[in-house]
């Protein structure tokens, strides 16, 4: 859902409900390798799950409810399963399921649950690559690894 921006810098992001810009709420993403924090900001006519956002600012966690007026509108934080290639990490990062490295550059899956890298080579034609390779993913946190799995989360589930 989210691309990857540059390692630790701000963006702004439009919160779209329905194509149209929730007016006083905007929400910002603080990219990082790790993980990606979403805030957002706006008066306190902006209400998260109920409360007033009276400090101006509030740290976004999955499923909150944003609601102004009568306009409402829920973030995710669940991401989906995508090919791309590895940025990169500080560390050595091994693949749960062939426990070899991943290496920057080649294509691999981050988990969009656990966020662990798995590889995914396309130059592999033989192998079904090590995030396609079961139904699951490899570090056990549960999440369907098929491309086409959506969105585990919607919030009709709410409603
Ligand atoms: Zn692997
Ligand atoms: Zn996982």
């Amino acid at each position: 859902m989210w691309s990857d921006g540059i390692d630790g810098v701000w963006e702004l992001k439009t919160l779209d409900v329905h194509g149209h810009a929730l007016p006083p709420a905007r929400i910002v993403r603080h990219a990082s390798r790790s993980d990606d924090v979403f805030v957002v900001l706006g008066s306190d006519a902006v209400r998260v799950n109920g409360v007033p956002l009276d400090l101006g600012i509030h740290v976004l966690r999955d499923r909150d409810e944003l609601r102004v007026g009568s306009t409402r509108a829920f973030f995710s934080a669940e991401s989906l399963a995508a090919i791309e290639p590895f940025p990169g990490s500080e560390g050595p990062t091994l693949c749960p399921r062939c426990k070899l490295e991943v290496e920057a550059g080649k294509a691999a899956v981050r988990c969009p649950k656990c966020r662990v890298w798995h590889h995914q080579c396309p130059e592999e034609p033989d192998e079904l690559g090590c995030w396609l390779y079961s139904e699951k993913c490899a570090a056990d946190c549960g999440q369907p690894t098929a491309l086409d799995a959506g969105f585990r989360w919607t919030p009709e589930d709410e409603l």
